[in-house]
């Protein structure tokens, strides 16, 4: 079904984002019919640009960033017909004044007006707060706020951000964007868990020893140095997307797809997530800082020699966590959680650990040697389901080897999987917030890790860097899972590339 028509004012738009993320993704929207039969894309922000400077500086993004590659000529200009700039201060009133006169078209139907706030968050109070001068807004859900994480920085600064937001807009206005949920593969837990009856028996603390959820990548900071030094793993990675992975593999059946009952299903896990107390942190958490080294023979700096990095920054790189949460399915059932800069690999992995078997009757082999089963969720780079078991090996006699039975999206699908900003951007369009965070999920991750970050934050003294690129993090992550006599689990996919 085709959204309604629409008017997406874009602030920030002489920005990264806009030109990596937002344009390609509205730009294959286009191109798959996924845009309304009526639609203006305005972009707003202080860089000289005229229409066509813009456009052309967009095109160039989309060349770059898109999944398709060079747009086709004349596909691109139907596009970008109806493409428009407006240079402009965000504190100048006379500036919403004719955004809001774009909601006066000829078009049969009015449109929807859609604020994408693709600007520093600095920026999110002034640009709400002037929008606030116009009442209209209020509770209309044909006008919506789109905003980019970080929702603040600590608990308190996120529900200041989101008093802000609310006194203008309603909450069901208000699209707060975690790019995670609009994977194909996060998404598809919920398919996988709940769209199957094998699964739900024993998905829990019964059968289940443990998750793991590792979130890595293999790149170093780059050029978000004057970003990454105020935010740090914790707020930048743990807050947002590992939070909310860990919601998808804990939440409870939804009764529906509605999206407030799926929102209310992972909000409940959030809020029974047990609260590490400030003398247990050290027990609960671990962070490190990359230093310089070789990745693949070439030499890489250290976190603190990145530009826009202080040089004895004590920001953190890597972060790695241990959580229970407090409710009948889940019980005493540790979730490991870990992400960080520099790793081994780019990969992003849930593991659920099974408990092992009661009894081997196998007892003529080495079964120390044997894992209990393993089912791993492939987030990226691939994407697809591994489940690991014992099988016979062919020959005589009864030996066991251990295999994965796979599936794997690009095999059985075939088609390329949407970029997320296309799905979370078309749910926008058709007012569908249940892939959005709410204001309400925002603060219970913020209220999880805000003891963490309040004792890293009186406590200095550290022996940063304490881990080399390539590595999984410092020596005190192994000892984080090691003092429950586990260890982490190679990631299939890191597995695979070593085998
Ligand atoms: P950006 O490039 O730093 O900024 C976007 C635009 O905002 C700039 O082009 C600039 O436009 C304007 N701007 C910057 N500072 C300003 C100031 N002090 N006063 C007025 N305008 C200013 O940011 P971005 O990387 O696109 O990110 C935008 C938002 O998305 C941020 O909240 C970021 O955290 C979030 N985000 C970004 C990414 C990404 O891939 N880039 C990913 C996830 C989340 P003019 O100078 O032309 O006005």
């Amino acid at each position: 079904i085709k959204p309604d028509p629409a008017v997406i004012v874009i602030f920030g738009a002489s920005g990264d984002l806009t030109a990596r993320k937002v344009v390609p993704a509205l730009y294959n929207l286009f191109l798959d019919d996924y845009l309304p039969a009526q639609y203006s894309i305005v972009g707003v922000s202080r860089t000289p640009f005229n229409d066509d400077e813009f456009r052309t500086h967009l095109r160039s993004g989309v060349e770059k960033f898109s999944r398709r590659g060079t747009p086709k000529e004349k596909e691109w200009s139907a596009f970008a017909g109806n493409v428009h700039y407006l240079q402009a201060e965000y504190n100048d009133p006379s500036l919403y004044q004719k955004l809001l006169e774009l909601d006066e078209t000829s078009w049969s139907t009015p449109p929807n007006l859609i604020f994408y706030l693709a600007t520093p968050p600095n920026l999110f109070p002034e640009i709400i707060s002037q929008l606030g001068n116009f009442d209209l807004l209020r509770g209309d859900s044909r006008y919506r706020i789109v905003i980019e994480k970080p929702f603040g920085h600590d608990l308190k600064s996120a529900q200041k951000l989101n008093q802000e937001l609310t006194q203008v807009f309603r909450e069901h206005q208000i699209y707060r964007i975690d790019h995670y949920l609009g994977k194909e593969t996060v998404q598809n837990i919920l398919a996988f868990r709940f769209g199957n009856a094998v699964w739900e028996p024993i998905w829990n603390r019964n059968f289940i020893d443990h998750i793991q959820i590792t979130v890595a990548e293999q790149i170093g900071i780059g050029r978000r140095g004057g970003y990454y030094e105020s935010a740090g793993a914790l707020r930048d990675m743990m807050q947002n997307h590992l939070l909310q992975l860990l919601c998808f593999m804990a939440m409870e059946p939804p009764t529906s797809f509605d999206a407030d009952e799926i929102r209310n299903k992972k909000v409940d896990v959030m809020h029974a997530i047990r609260l590490i107390s400030r003398e247990e942190v050290p027990r609960f958490a671990v962070r490190g800082q990359y230093g310089g080294g070789l990745v693949e023979g070439e030499s890489v700096p250290s976190y603190r020699a990145e530009t826009g990095v202080r040089a004895s920054s004590n920001t953190e790189t890597f972060a790695a966590l241990k959580l229970f949460i407090d409710n009948w399915r889940w019980q005493g059932v540790p979730f490991y959680l870990r992400t960080g800069k520099r790793m081994p690999a780019r990969v992003s992995e849930i593991s659920l650990q099974f408990r092992p078997v009661p009894h081997h009757p196998f007892s003529h082999l080495n079964t120390q040697l044997f894992q209990p089963n393993r089912l791993v969720i492939q987030i990226e780079p691939n994407e697809g389901i591994v489940l690991r078991t014992l099988a016979k090996e062919p020959g005589l006699g009864m030996k066991l080897k251990q295999v994965d039975m796979q599936y794997c999206y690009h095999d059985v699908f075939k088609t390329p999987s949407p970029d997320a900003y296309e799905t979370l951007l078309v749910d926008i369009l058709r007012d569908d917030p249940g892939l959005f965070m709410r204001a309400d999920q925002v603060e219970a991750a913020w209220r999880v890790l805000d003891p963490i970050l309040e004792v890293w934050r009186s406590n200095q003294e550290l022996n940063f860097p304490n881990y080399q690129p390539g590595q999984w993090g410092p020596p005190e992550a192994e000892h984080l899972i090691a003092q429950d006599r586990r260890t982490w689990l190679p990631p299939v996919c890191a597995e695979l590339k070593r085998g």
